[in-house]
């Protein structure tokens, strides 16, 4: 069997072209006689792959010198914890903007190591759209203000940056929409990604930070968890993910080789308009998020009847379209199309659908 259009929404699919340079470099490394998997983090070969996935990634966000670039682990839920132990002594005031599962989870692990204001939530469109932003209720002396860009299990995302209505820093949950597009770092103090959805295998965790925040507000920081610590060792005071490392670089270049994030942001807009014009177009499917708050990376989207989940799943898999079922907690189906979805993959969905729909409409 050969490569099926994956739509899972993390871990998700790669570009073809970076597992087969991975695959083609597996045993020896560029003549290292190798694998980078064997390779020491301190090795002259390591540093190389890890300094030129850092500027390859400065490059496509056009991050600026006043930021630190970290590679680390313990995924975006990790950083809900981090973020606020470093960037809000104990007592400070954070406000959070809940627009989904994630944001949820966020204000949890926040509530350990500060006083939440939840600024605003979206329960009252039960996660289907953005609070008007002069509805939120911000603090006047937040440590930071966090939200989730784009929530990958309701498909609800923001267009813009919220950082009007913020009166400290932004900390943003980039997990599931980093390098779908530019964006403008400078008005960020936090930037967050797992790897698994749009940069590489699940392992690693990039953080993007402004270099005034990395000093943390308290005395108590475990080591792993200090960015200032991180930063100091070029994300090498432990050892780092390697593999996870370099794969993220070879998707970097493969990026660029593409044209960059303006391509990018192109392409995926195509994939998503094709993706809700079959969903709109159609008295059969529907989808329950508000035209503005659609998401480019994860599309939901009901069967009109629930009881031909199973049927849709079952028939999509044997056409070669892979893990469209929702998450549990939304139900009917989710097509994640990340960079690494080609257009191709999304126009097969769509004619499937369409003949889905033929067939048992
Ligand atoms: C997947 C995801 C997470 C959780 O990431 P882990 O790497 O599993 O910790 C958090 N936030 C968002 C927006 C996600 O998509």
């Amino acid at each position: 069997m050969g490569r099926i259009y994956n739509f899972s929404a993390g871990p998700a699919a790669l570009p073809e072209a970076v597992l087969a340079k991975a695959q083609a470099e597996l045993l020896d490394w560029q003549g290292s006689g190798m694998s980078v998997m064997e390779m020491s983090h301190r090795s002259k070969a390591f540093v190389s792959i890890a300094e030129k996935a850092e500027a390859d990634l400065r490059t496509l966000l056009s991050i600026s010198e006043d930021y630190a670039v970290l590679f680390l682990q313990g995924g975006a839920t990790l950083q809900f914890a981090m973020s606020v132990l470093n960037l809000a002594a104990p007592g400070d005031t954070v406000d959070y903007v809940v627009t989904g599962s994630w944001g949820k989870k966020a204000v949890k692990e926040a509530a350990r190591f500060a006083h939440v204001n939840v600024a605003a939530d979206a329960a009252d469109s039960n996660y289907t759209d953005i609070p008007d932003r002069s509805s939120w209720q911000v603090s006047d002396n937040a440590a930071f203000l966090h939200y989730t860009p784009n929530e990958t299990i309701g498909g609800v995302e923001f267009h813009d940056i919220p950082d009007d209505v913020a009166t400290g820093p932004l900390v943003a949950d980039y997990s599931s929409t980093i390098l779908s597009r530019p964006v403008d770092v400078s008005r960020f103090g936090l930037i967050y990604a797992g790897a698994q959805k749009n940069i590489g295998p699940a392992g690693l965790t990039i953080v993007v930070m402004r270099r005034d925040l990395l000093d943390a507000k308290r005395d108590d920081v475990p080591t792993m968890l200090s960015y200032k610590a991180h930063a100091d060792a070029g994300s090498m005071s432990n050892t780092p993910p390697t593999y996870g490392w370099y794969m993220a670089g070879l998707v970097f270049e493969w990026l660029i080789e593409q044209g960059g994030l303006d391509v990018m942001a192109q392409r995926n807009q195509r994939k998503a308009e094709t993706l809700y014009g079959a969903v709109d177009g159609s008295d059969f499917y529907q989808c329950p998020v508000a035209p503005r708050a659609r998401s480019r990376m994860n599309v939901p989207f009901t069967l009109a009847d629930a009881g031909l989940d199973a049927t849709f799943l079952e028939e999509a898999a044997g056409a070669g379209l892979e893990t469209l079922k929702g998450h549990r907690s939304v139900g009917g189906m989710r097509a994640s199309i990340y960079n690494a979805m080609p257009q191709e993959g999304v126009d097969a969905l769509v004619a499937f659908m369409h003949d889905f729909e033929q067939r048992h409409g």
